[in-house]
């Protein structure tokens, strides 16, 4: 069998795989702690049901324009100048199927075979595959210091002739870390004086804790939209629970955005009409589900960090936002995946290897289950690696032995 290149180059999404494998083993009736998994557990938005609902009722569900429905564009538009105090056109406006075709689009309407795009590292799985997908070279830049917070200087030190774009993802997916403001504005600027296109993926931004608040990236904007390469991804996924309704969207130049929208019209016509009257319902309905949502997961991360900070040998860095937490368990295991694998044969803990994120020796662990999840998920975690625990350890009513150690 003959495949492209391209397509050899792709792997396979491991999260969405960890998933399948967590299915399976549950079907099975295994005892599965899923602490891998990306999505709220929440129901979706009463708004957005009863839209989908009475549209699906009329019986007429028919294509739409390329880069959304004119109401899914104006409540774009409304969220983009409540969020980020910047009005802007439906012409700066596209809807996409899901965050990551929104990406995914701006992506090929940017980028030539052997352009360079610039992510902080650890990111999310996603961004080297796509920028592959075009072509053209993913170039992940670790913080110098070693912290999570990647700074001006280190991006600066990766930019060189060939970098097209840059990706900032804040609060970020795996590490929960929310970059500064003050990045966030030397960032901008940097972009804006180099030419380089600034892709802000804020899919998280509603998603923080402590009173924290979205940063708005327009604040450090000089030029108006239309003369500038900021492209601002967001969507209904994490926010209002909605990861299977696929609706995300890009905010950017129209120029750019007629380009994702020809993209768009020959990959897919534009996203399901059904789902983008939800997501109408949802960002223009009862907004107290996000709010919920935070409390919820800023009561989960603390029950996680507390469960970590008395886990010897493991460090944990306390996420600002998201449902993640990216933890250091080189201690234990300095590869991953074997020791991802072990956790998930042993004592059927699902997390995902660090490596998959561009940094080895750490898991990530997710928050978006129950308190009970996480609790007895760690427990289950320090019961295999940690030598001072006891020999024996009951889930239900089978009896583990640990013979390993
Ligand atoms: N960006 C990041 C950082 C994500 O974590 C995800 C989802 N895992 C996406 C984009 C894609 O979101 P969507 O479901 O809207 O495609």
């Amino acid at each position: 069998m003959s495949l492209s290149i391209i397509g050899r180059s792709i792997a396979e999404s491991v999260t969405l795989k960890l998933n399948e494998t967590a299915a399976i083993l549950r079907a099975k009736g295994e005892p599965v702690i899923h602490l891998g998994i990306g999505e709220p557990k929440s129901k979706a938005p009463l708004d957005a049901i009863v839209a989908a609902a009475s549209l699906l009722n009329t019986g007429e569900i028919r294509y739409t324009p390329a880069d959304g429905i004119p109401a899914l564009k104006q409540a774009i538009i409304r969220y983009t100048g409540d969020m980020y105090g910047r009005i802007v056109s439906p012409a700066n406006v596209i809807a996409s199927g899901g965050a990551k075709q929104a990406i995914m689009v701006a992506l090929q309407a940017i980028l030539n075979p052997q352009d360079e795009v610039i992510f902080p590292a650890p990111y999310w799985v996603s961004y080297p595959e796509m920028v592959r997908l075009c072509g053209a070279i993913p170039v992940p830049v670790l913080p110098e210091d070693g912290s999570f917070y990647p700074t001006i200087t280190d991006i600066e030190r990766a930019c060189g002739s060939s970098t097209k774009a840059i990706i900032i993802n804040s609060p970020n997916n795996p590490t929960g870390v929310m970059y500064s403001e003050k990045f966030i504005s030397e960032i901008v600027d940097f972009c804006e004086k180099r030419s380089i296109y600034l892709i802000m993926d804020d899919i998280y931004h509603r998603l923080v804790f402590n009173g924290k608040k979205p940063i708005s990236c327009y604040n450090f904007l000089k030029s108006g939209i239309e003369d500038s390469k900021l492209i601002v991804i967001n969507g209904v996924s994490k926010q209002y629970a909605m990861t299977g309704f696929r609706i995300g969207w890009a905010v950017a130049n129209s120029k750019l955005i007629t380009c994702m929208t020809n993209i768009q019209s020959h990959q897919t016509s534009g996203p399901s009409v059904v789902l983008q009257a939800a997501a109408v319902g949802a960002i223009n309905g009862i907004q107290s589900g996000v709010n919920n949502l935070c409390i919820t997961l800023q009561n989960n991360t603390n029950v996680m960090m507390d469960q970590l900070n008395s886990f010897e040998g493991v460090r944990a860095t306390r996420p600002d936002g998201t449902f993640y937490c990216f933890v250091d368990f080189s201690h234990y295991n300095k590869d991953s995946s074997k020791l991802a694998y072990f956790l998930l044969d042993k004592v059927r803990v699902i997390t995902v290897p660090g490596k998959e994120f561009g940094l080895d020796g750490y898991l990530r662990l997710s928050t978006c289950g129950s308190i009970k999840d996480i609790t007895q998920g760690i427990e289950r975690i320090k019961w295999a690696l940690d030598p001072n625990s006891p020999n024996e350890l009951f889930i239900g009513d089978r009896k583990l032995v640990r013979d390993w150690l």
